[in-house]
């Protein structure tokens, strides 16, 4: 069976280890680059993503990352996970944050303000409901969200939500310089694939809705018949 790592350095990890054995699925908590080769996918929870970096390089993680995301095994990042599997992340006091990167995307790391505007609302993912039938609502916990700007050609967008009306203007900070954002869509993205990389700018872990679990971990099956597969293949030759 599947083991799936829960990187636990901060954040909401206990809610998706507890989500993870709702489904009966073995979760681990990660905490040392070595743990990372007894894993066969890893789940980076939310929480606030300039602590968790500055975590993660005091256990030096951020090589074992890169290698993990790189190397095709499937990784899920939850709100402050997907800031750190963004490409390029903007937004307050991002200057210097290291990123694990791999997500071909920019991502706002407050796009939808403070605790105060956190916020439910609920969205349409069609992909959801594409295995199991039924509803493709999903309810989505926005808790000091970021959001996705920019993703590029390789990104499958599954869901994004209307900005809403009250949303503060932030002013962001790129490198030295100071500028006014300018965000000028009336729609913003909130969930993506690429390939072994999923991302949501809200937390499944903190509703009893269990499919966005059992979503990534179809795509961790996917990955070990590739795996065994090959396997197989490279074998009889
Ligand atoms: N906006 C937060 C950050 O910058 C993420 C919030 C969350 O993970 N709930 O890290």
């Amino acid at each position: 069976m599947a083991v799936v790592g829960v990187l636990a350095l901060q954040g909401s990890y206990n809610e998706h280890m507890a989500a993870l054995r709702r489904i009966g699925v073995r979760g681990v908590e990660v905490r040392k680059p070595e743990q990372l080769l007894g894993v066969d996918s890893l789940i980076i929870p939310g929480g606030e993503s300039t602590t968790m970096a500055k975590l993660a390089n005091y256990h030096n993680l951020f090589p074992a990352l890169r290698e993990f995301v790189g190397g095709g095994k499937p990784v899920w990042g939850t709100c402050a996970g997907l800031i750190f599997l963004a490409n390029k992340a903007v937004g307050q006091k991002t200057g210097g944050q290291e990123l694990v990167g791999g997500l071909d995307c920019t991502v706002h790391r407050n796009f939808f303000g403070s605790q105060l505007q956190s916020f439910e609302t609920e969205l349409s993912v069609p992909k959801l409901s594409e295995k199991e039938g039924g509803n493709d609502t999903c309810r989505g916990v926005f808790v000091r969200a970021p959001a996705i700007l920019e993703a590029g050609p390789d990104v499958e967008i599954l869901a994004d939500c209307p900005v809403p009306a009250d949303r503060p203007s932030i002013t962001i900070s790129f490198g030295e310089g100071t500028e006014e954002e300018v965000y000028s869509k009336d729609r913003v993205i909130v969930a993506v694939r690429q390939g072994n990389i999923l991302a949501t700018a809200f937390h499944p872990e903190l509703t009893s809705d269990s499919r966005w679990h059992r979503f990534f971990l179809d795509m961790d099956k996917e990955s070990q018949a590739k795996a065994f597969s090959a396997l197989s293949l490279s074998s009889s030759s």
